[in-house]
């Protein structure tokens, strides 16, 4: 069929029945992709098609992201090679020079507040919202009772019912009450758990409250699940207290300033989801918890907070939501996340989520010295000065030379990276 901009139609019945193949031809045609397009898309990568393919549906490619590891991170006096998944430059090597000018001083100290997470059941339509919430609470035993039949693996891994809360939110007609399932999660992000627990709850709340269920969610403000970590250097190794005193100033901007605040805390997550994207999880949920709660107290603020120590160091700290797992979602499924993993060895995800919090604020740390001293472009371009070379066409070790040439002229553009490569090739 063809729509009336001579385009075939969108609509392809049946689109998730056909085969991978079958669909990427539907693709072709509709799109117009030429050979190269279609071999790049077919192209085999470090996930299986056919796994690739349960996985998610429609499924017609899979698109690789470079993977790097961090080095030099001493965190609870153990350590680490960090993997992280990104397609951003200068960002592993940042965390890695933040992380080598404390590792022999203590390296990151870290910690967690637990493994809970909340599921929530809106009940609507209650002229007495308060009797209804004392009705709920008096259930709490009937309750945990209930989310441990709903999920006996998780209770044998210690997890399952933690806490409840009822809350009433809006007034008169437009009042809400709505329940918090509070559950431990243990090595689990937990999204599927408490939804299904939250799900088989709502008909007991009707029939103790005759209150309507609504909606029957996890939140994704985890502050449930926070991870912290913190870390000092002294002024020799960020180059004297000039510098100190200048990362502090950038760390105001950002606690007062919400414009300045979300580059700041992006800066952070850059490098917590290239984390959280290697090891399999969930980066929307890691990123939306960040950035909930670093508003929480009603304006958005840094995730990280700077001082100066007694003793004249720098000394950083972050505290922020972690719902990763180390089970369940695509974590067990992705055999390169289960790899790489592997190499940082944790056992457990709230482990996990503290080496998180250890990049995250050295990833802090990092942005902030640099923007405050010779400001972020020249390292950011002189890593990007290769994604430049590539584009223009550079291959093999043409791409460093031309890379290395655009930086020496200072010069980092299409235009200027075609010159060079130009002059590379005419001079061999
Ligand atoms: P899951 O249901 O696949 O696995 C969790 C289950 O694993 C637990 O319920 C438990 O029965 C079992 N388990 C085995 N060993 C365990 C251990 N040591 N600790 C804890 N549990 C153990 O996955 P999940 O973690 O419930 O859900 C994660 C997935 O849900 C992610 O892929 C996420 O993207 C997705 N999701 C997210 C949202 C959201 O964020 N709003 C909503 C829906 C789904």
């Amino acid at each position: 069929m063809t729509s009336l901009n001579g385009k075939p139609s969108s609509l392809i019945p049946d689109f998730d029945k056909l085969s991978i193949d079958e669909r990427l031809r539907h693709v072709e045609r509709f799109a117009g992709l030429s050979e190269e397009d279609m071999q790049q898309l077919r192209a085999p990568s470090n996930l299986d098609r056919e796994l690739a393919n349960h996985m998610i549906e429609n499924m017609v490619a899979t698109i690789a992201i470079p993977v790097g590891v961090a080095t030099g991170l001493r965190i609870d006096g153990e350590e680490f090679l960090v993997p992280m998944a990104t397609e951003e430059s200068w960002i592993i090597s940042a965390v890695g020079n933040a992380a080598q000018a404390c590792h022999d001083t203590g390296g990151f100290t870290t910690s967690a507040s637990g493994s809970c997470m909340i599921a929530q059941v809106q009940l609507l339509g209650l002229t007495n919202p308060h009797s209804a919430r004392i009705a709920i609470l008096e259930k709490r035993n009937e309750i945990a009772a209930e989310c441990a039949a709903c999920d006996p693996t998780l209770t044998r891994f210690g997890g399952g019912f933690h806490d409840l809360e009822v809350r009433i939110l809006g007034e008169g007609a437009d009042a809400m009450v709505v329940v918090h399932l509070i559950i431990d999660c243990r090595d689990a992000m937990g999204a599927n758990t408490v939804n299904t627990m939250a799900e088989r709850i709502a008909p007991k709340l009707q029939a103790w409250t005759g209150g309507r269920p609504a909606l029957r969610i996890l939140s994704n403000l985890a502050d449930r699940r926070l991870v912290r970590a913190r870390a000092t250097w002294i002024p020799e190794a960020l180059g004297g207290e000039a510098v100190r005193d200048a990362i502090l100033e950038a760390y105001r901007f950002a606690e007062v300033d919400p414009y300045r605040a979300v580059t700041n805390n992006k800066g952070i997550m850059n490098c917590v989801s290239a984390v959280v994207l290697a090891t399999g999880n969930d980066t929307r949920a890691v990123e939306a918890a960040a950035h909930g709660y670093a508003a929480a107290s009603g304006r958005i603020r840094s995730l990280t907070k700077w001082e100066v120590a007694p003793d004249g160091a720098l000394a950083g700290s972050i505290e922020l939501p972690m719902p990763v797992g180390l089970v369940g979602g695509a974590v067990k499924i992705h055999p390169t996340a289960r790899a790489l993993v592997a190499i940082l060895g944790v056992k457990s995800a709230e482990h996990l989520g503290r080496i998180i919090a250890a990049i995250g604020l050295a990833a802090n740390f990092a942005a902030l010295k640099a923007l405050s001293t010779h400001g972020i472009q020249k390292d950011f371009m002189a890593h990007h000065a290769r994604n430049f070379a590539i584009g223009a066409g550079a291959t093999g070790d043409e791409i460093d030379l031309v890379a290395r040439s655009l930086v020496e002229r200072r010069s980092i553009s299409t235009a200027a990276a075609e010159q060079v490569l130009a002059e590379v090739r005419k001079s061999r």
